[in-house]
Formats: C-alpha cells, sequence, structure tokens
C-alpha cells in the first residue's frame, strides 16, 4: 500500500472545490493512508461533516471551542499526529491567515502549531488569485516551505476563464505520494533550468524574438521535480502553463535571464535549454514611428548564460546547454561543448523541413559529451525530458562515488 502508515490531516476551506477534495480522502484511503479532517465554516457551506466523516472513517473536526474535540483530541495534537497537513482547497482567506499567522478558528490554530510539512492547493476566482495581495501571500509561504500546488487555468464555476481552479484530486494524490517518496534520485539537489525564448526590446511596443515554445525546457523542469529535485524555472515569454511545484521565474531579455540565473544560484545543476538572443537591442525609449525616417536598431552583444554559468564561481556540478543547427550539427555541437565550458549539449537541427523543431512535440537529438555521443530519433520533447533527467541521475551519482 503506497501510504501505508502515512498520517495525513486534510483542511478543508471554503470553495467549490471542496468537493473535490471528497475524493482525495477516497483516494488516499484506498492506498492505505489515514485521514482525519478539518471542515472549516466556509468549507461546510460546500461539504457537509457526515460526507467528510462517512469517507474518513474518522470525526469531522470543526469548532476550536468544541468541549468534546478538545479532551478527546485537542488542536495541538491533532496537527502533529500528522505525518503531513493538506489544505485543499485553500482559500484566499486562509493563505492570508496563514502568511500572517492568524489563529481564529481550529484550521488556523492547527496550521499555526503544527510542526509538519504543510502542503496547499489554492482555489479561487482569478481576479483573487491574480491579486497582489494573494501573490505576496503565496510567496510568503513559499519562502516558509509550504508546497504550493499551484492552480490551474479553466473555467471557473463562477463563470469566469483562468487561472484559479483547485488541481484534480487526482493530481494532489500524486504530489502526495512524490512528498512520501523521499528517496527519489535527485530529492535535495537543486536544479535551474531556462527555458523559453527571449524578447528584447527595440523600443516601447516592439521587441525581437525567436520562434522557441518553451515546450522542451518546461518538460525538463517537470521531469527533473518529477524526479525529486527543487527545480527553478527561469523562463522568457511561452504560452504554456506554468508547471506546478516548480520556482518560476518569468523573464523577456537575455540579461534579465542572466540575472535571473545568477540569483538562483547555487545549483547542483542547470540545463539551459532556453533559445537566447545572441544580441541584445539598445532600446529606443519612444516609439519609432515610420516619418522618423528608417528604423535604426543598434545590436549589442548579450550575455552567454551558458558559457557564464559554466566558468562561474558558483558554478554547478553539472552544466547542460542545447545547440540548434542548422547545419554541420555535431560539428558545431562539439566545438560549443569546448569553447562554453558545459559538461554535455544536446544537439538538434532546426528550421528544416524534415525537422522543424520549435513549436512541435516531436524531436530527433544527439547527446554528446566529451566521451560520448549518441542520437535518438523521433521522440516526444517530453521523452527526451525524461533521458535526459535519467543521464544527469547517472552522472551524479558517478560523481559523487568518485
Ligand atoms: O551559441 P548558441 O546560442 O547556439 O548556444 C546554445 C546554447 O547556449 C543553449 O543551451 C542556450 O540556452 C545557451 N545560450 C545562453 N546564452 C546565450 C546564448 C545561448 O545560455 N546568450
Amino acid at each position: 500500500m503506497l501510504l501505508e502508515k502515512k498520517r495525513i490531516l486534510l483542511i478543508i476551506s471554503g470553495g467549490i472545490a471542496a468537493y473535490k477534495s471528497l475524493e482525495l480522502i477516497r483516494l488516499i484511503k484506498k492506498a492505505g493512508g489515514e485521514v482525519r479532517c478539518i471542515l472549516t465554516q466556509g468549507g461546510s457551506q460546500f461539504v457537509t461533516p457526515l460526507s467528510v466523516s462517512s469517507l474518513s472513517g474518522e470525526t469531522c473536526y470543526m469548532d476550536l471551542w468544541s468541549l468534546t474535540d478538545e479532551s478527546e483530541m485537542g488542536h495541538i495534537r491533532l496537527s502533529r499526529e500528522a505525518d503531513l497537513v493538506i489544505v485543499a482547497p485553500a482559500s484566499a482567506d486562509i493563505m492570508a491567515k496563514m502568511a500572517n499567522g492568524l489563529a481564529n478558528d481550529l484550521a488556523t490554530t492547527a496550521l499555526l502549531a503544527t510542526d509538519k510539512p504543510v502542503m496547499i492547493a489554492p482555489a479561487m476566482n482569478p481576479a483573487m488569485w491574480d491579486n497582489p495581495a494573494t501573490k505576496a501571500n503565496v510567496k510568503t509561504l513559499i519562502d516558509r516551505g509550504i508546497i504550493v500546488l499551484h492552480p490551474s487555468s479553466g473555467d471557473m464555476a463562477c463563470g469566469e476563464t483562468g487561472e484559479g481552479r483547485m488541481i484534480e484530486a487526482s493530481e494532489i494524490f500524486t504530489s502526495i505520494l512524490n512528498f512520501f517518496q523521499d528517496e527519489r534520485p535527485l530529492s535535495s539537489k537543486h536544479a535551474i533550468v531556462t527555458s523559453g525564448p527571449t524578447y528584447e526590446s527595440i523600443d516601447p511596443v516592439r521587441f525581437i524574438g525567436n520562434r522557441s515554445s518553451g515546450k522542451q525546457g518546461h518538460a525538463i523542469a517537470c521531469a527533473l521535480r518529477d524526479a525529486g529535485a527543487n527545480v527553478t524555472l527561469i523562463t522568457g515569454p511561452t504560452a504554456l502553463p506554468d508547471p506546478i511545484n516548480v520556482n518560476i521565474v518569468k523573464v523577456e531579455s537575455a540579461k534579465e535571464m542572466m540575472t535571473a540565473v545568477e540569483t538562483a544560484l547555487p545549483a547542483n545543476l542547470i540545463v539551459c535549454a532556453a533559445a537566447v538572443a545572441d544580441y541584445g537591442v539598445i532600446t529606443h525609449s519612444k516609439k519609432q514611428k515610420k516619418s522618423d525616417g528608417p528604423l535604426k536598431i543598434n545590436f549589442i552583444e548579450n550575455p552567454d548564460i551558458l558559457e557564464i554559468v559554466s566558468n562561474h564561481k558558483k558554478r554547478p556540478n553539472l552544466v547542460i546547454g542545447f545547440a540548434a543547427e542548422t547545419e554541420k550539427l555535431i560539428e558545431n555541437a562539439r566545438t560549443k561543448l569546448i569553447k562554453k565550458g558545459c559538461d554535455a549539449i544536446i544537439a538538434n537541427t532546426v528550421g528544416t523541413a524534415e525537422s522543424p523543431v520549435f513549436g512541435e512535440d516531436k524531436t530527433s537529438i544527439y547527446w554528446i559529451t566529451q566521451t560520448e555521443e549518441k542520437s535518438y530519433a523521433h521522440l516526444q520533447k517530453k521523452e527526451v525530458a525524461t533521458i535526459l533527467t535519467n543521464k544527469i541521475i547517472n552522472i551524479l551519482n558517478k560523481k559523487n562515488e568518485s
């Protein structure tokens, strides 16, 4: 049984997504876990204590001032006799209380008193999720080590569309399993991944960009996360949803990406999958008009992030780059490996009719190191991410042995 002997305290706060938490209780129980529940006043507007206690097989705790509950269990014991505390759904209100240390009901008191890891699955209207107050609270909670299961995008019960839907019960359940599998190969490792394109501003309205979709970099971030790594994903503008349980830093220009990478160091490994513009632009402060005459663009060389990190005083143990080439693939990739000083290059051909790569789900790659050269053809980018993650695990293991 996957969750045998694992004790989970599930706090159900007020939100329509509370119905998904009933399914979560069922999944935890089915996997052999024990689940005790606290239902807030708000939560009880959406699901009943009877459903909660019937599914969990335990008392449904609701009231801080209940004499019977306090004498039999007590809010301190409730919060300590768990291996993991989960708040699902986590409303904007309970997150604000957690961020500020309020304790005016059973749920918030248990959260303030607990000495156990806490995981939250936010659920709210997109405008509430996007509100700077909520954003600041989320940041505070993440900084304090709380695991935030990022909400998904889609149609909301309130009729609006956007980010704020609580992820599905099955996804929360997977996060719980991952949490307990601390033997995962990359647990305690910090991985930085750069992804997507960079935009170099010409003037306040125009930019020069490239066709990178970010699919490969994002897939690598997810594969490393699933192997247990603490991942910082530094991404240029993409249309992709933010992966959950990954620290995301959004940037536009190559210079911003460089700063974000340096801020994220130290790390055990970095994968530079972003298509970084080699040249930035000296930005015009005002929008350029046709009446100003021919558009003048002055280019300046951008920092080469891969090369700088490869030679950095905080150099990660493992530095991996990409080489997208239109010709002489292997030769150019080998030159890049040496010039930039990284440990491995993943090379692929781009821009040809047979191998467009940008924006596609499939790709063919070469894995190139000083001593290796291996080809992998017609793979999903997710498969490339898994192959790469396995290579990373092997290399780091070997480095540890030597
Ligand atoms: O030199 P080229 O752009 O082909 O190198 C590609 C590799 O270098 C990729 O891993 C890319 O992320 C990285 N790179 C970088 N900073 C740059 C240019 C490329 O990190 N300014």
